[in-house]
């Protein structure tokens, strides 16, 4: 599999390019143009919810011929395997603490490099044209004479109720479903009693920070309060997690749960076919949802000279929703006591780095292979083979340093081995200090195999 090099776009050397391409443009003859875009390619390309197996066949194509990636916030950075190796990958969302670049300045990167001759691919969340922006982007490069190819992505209104087993229609409880957008107010508001009277399943994008006024609108247009809602945030990802409840005690449920965006709201009769918390792989049930913050362990193996940012974008993969905020521990094999791009690597982001013996790794190894928990399968044995590191160290790490005799206590895995750029990292977390539930990334593992 061949992977993204993720690279960011010096803003100075941005605009300056496209003070060029905007004096270009404007003096260059239509036939040029034209040629332009014979040569070169524009995809919009959805990247579906999060859960990297739940994009297209095309899309992952499309992904594999673009010299350049122009990457929104809510796609999920492990996409990017499908990139080429030498793709130039640009973030325009506000991920890893970046400011997120304006509209007008993503069609200007776009057509800086398309009259350069390169091939763009713009990857959006779920889909491109549902709440995406992409019928702007496509109207802005028609305009400039350039070709776009849309290829469609699952989008978060389907996707996420399915992944607590919500089907948005069902003969029993609704005829249609309802996409609507929960982020207007005053004249961008949707009108609620409209929506209610068509007694189909609504579907909320962008709806939790207004979600207690919008439940008072529906309230108020006369539907039952007993109506079933669920919020699912994250969805498809392993940070995923949902909240049930009827209408008249939804936002204080989904409040009290510390629920927030992105999350996809879901109204209606559906709402009740939501499998239970407790059988659901990667949900947590309310009474268990807390914050991550400061609890993750991150277990990274790395080549001789791998550089610092070579670590950060894989641990980035890794982290999928979660922020280096999270993380509490660094650890590796003391072997990489001096490799200076993991040291850089923390000290950047001021971590704490634990090493670990080979002989305490063997042991953590050992003990996870020969003493599965319960119902473990032979894919987790299998995962934690004796080659990685990454796996006991993220353990390792996770464990407090007084737990000597059993040394990872009540350590877990949430996110199994990613490999990404030649750097391994797994993730674990303590359950004894932290609520997270979170499932092995696009994995098949139950969580349960690895608590
Ligand atoms: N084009 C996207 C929507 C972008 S609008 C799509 O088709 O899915 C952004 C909103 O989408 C978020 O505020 C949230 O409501 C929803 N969303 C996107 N990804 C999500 C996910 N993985 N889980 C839950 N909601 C998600």
């Amino acid at each position: 599999m061949r992977r993204a090099t993720a690279a960011f776009v010096h803003r100075a050397t941005v605009h300056r390019a496209t003070a060029v391409v905007n004096a270009v443009a404007t003096t260059v003859a239509t036939a040029v143009t034209t040629a332009v875009t014979r040569m070169t390619r524009a995809w919009l390309i959805g990247a579906g919810p999060g859960d990297v197996e739940l994009m297209t066949l095309k899309a992952t194509r499309a992904l594999a011929e673009a010299d350049v990636v122009l990457v929104d916030d809510l796609v999920n950075p492990d996409v990017l395997q499908f990139a080429r190796a030498d793709a130039h990958v640009v973030y325009v969302g506000k991920r890893g603490g970046h400011p997120s670049t304006p509209q007008a300045g993503i069609v200007a990167q776009m057509l800086e490099h398309l009259h350069a001759g390169r091939s763009v691919a713009r990857l959006k969340g779920g889909d491109p044209f549902v709440f995406g922006r992409g019928g702007e982007e496509q109207q802005a490069l028609q305009a400039a004479g350039i070709d776009v190819t849309v290829i469609n992505g699952i989008t978060a209104g389907i996707a996420a109720p399915a992944a607590i087993g919500i089907p948005v229609t069902h003969r029993d409880h609704a005829q249609g479903v309802v996409f609507v957008t929960g982020h207007g107010a005053g004249s961008g508001e949707p009108d609620w009693t409209a929506l209610v009277a068509t007694r189909m399943t609504l579907v909320i994008y962008m709806g939790m920070r207004r979600l207690q006024e919008i439940v008072g609108a529906l309230l108020a247009a006369g539907l039952d309060p007993a109506t079933p809602c669920a919020a699912i945030e994250s969805a498809t990802r392993p940070a995923q997690r949902h909240a049930l409840a009827r209408l008249d005690e939804f936002a204080g449920t989904v409040g009290k749960a510390g629920l927030g965006s992105p999350a996809i709201v879901v109204i209606g009769g559906v709402a009740s076919l939501a499998v239970p918390a407790a059988s659901s792989t990667s949900t947590t049930g309310l009474s268990t949802a807390h914050s991550t913050a400061k609890t993750l362990s991150v277990g990274i193996g790395c080549r001789s000279h791998t550089s610092a940012a070579q670590i950060e974008a894989a641990v980035r993969v890794a982290l999928g929703t979660h922020g280096f905020d999270d993380i509490a521990t660094i650890a590796s094999i003391d072997h990489k006591a001096d490799e200076a791009g993991l040291l850089e690597f923390c000290s950047r982001h001021a971590l704490r780095l634990r090493l670990f013996s080979r002989a305490e790794i063997d042991t953590v190894t050992a003990q996870v292979a020969t003493e599965p928990a319960p119902g473990a399968t032979s894919a987790v044995r299998a995962h934690l083979g004796v080659d990685g590191v990454c796996e006991p160290c993220a353990l390792l790490g996770a464990a407090p340093e007084y737990e000597a005799g059993d040394r990872t206590g009540t350590a877990r895995l949430i996110v199994r081995k990613t490999v990404h750029g030649g750097v391994t990292v797994a993730i674990a977390t303590n359950s004894a200090h932290s609520g997270s539930n979170i499932a092995s990334n696009n994995s098949n593992i139950d969580r349960q195999d690895l608590s």
